[in-house]
């Protein structure tokens, strides 16, 4: 069994309510929203940081920011317009271990981030 949340979240050993679901890809809605729309998106295979990821990720990658497009549309946020997000490491704010790409909506948001 692993300890990384978010494998268990793409197992479905952890609940989560998701928005979108790929071959690759998960999206769900964050448990502690920063913003009115707050998503996760995922790749099913684990990937510690964006530090750690490698040439062979690029399609993955670029599958990821899609997806984070197409989060964006799902949860009605794209027209008005949206932020994603990717902390890596601590001084990036990085929390969970699992590459994830926040997708955040629905208010305005103000620029530089903490
Ligand atoms: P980070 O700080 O690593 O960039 O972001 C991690 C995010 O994961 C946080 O926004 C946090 O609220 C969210 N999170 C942590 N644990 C869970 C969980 O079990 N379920 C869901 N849906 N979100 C989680
Ligand atoms: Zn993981």
């Amino acid at each position: 069994m692993t300890d990384c949340i978010f494998c268990r979240i793409v197992s479905g050993e952890i609940p989560a309510k998701f928005v979108l679901e790929t071959e690759k890809l998960v999206a769900f809605h964050d448990l502690n929203p920063a913003a009115p729309q707050h998503a996760l998106v995922i790749p099913r295979r684990h990937i510690a940081t964006l530090d750690d990821a490698t040439d062979e990720d690029r399609d993955l990658l670029g599958e990821l920011m899609l997806a984070g497009a197409e989060v964006a549309r799902l949860l009605g946020c794209a027209e008005k317009g949206y932020r994603t997000v990717l902390n890596c490491n601590q001084d990036g704010g990085q929390s969970v271990y699992h590459i994830h790409l926040h997708v955040l909506g629905g208010r305005s948001l103000s620029w530089p981030p903490g």
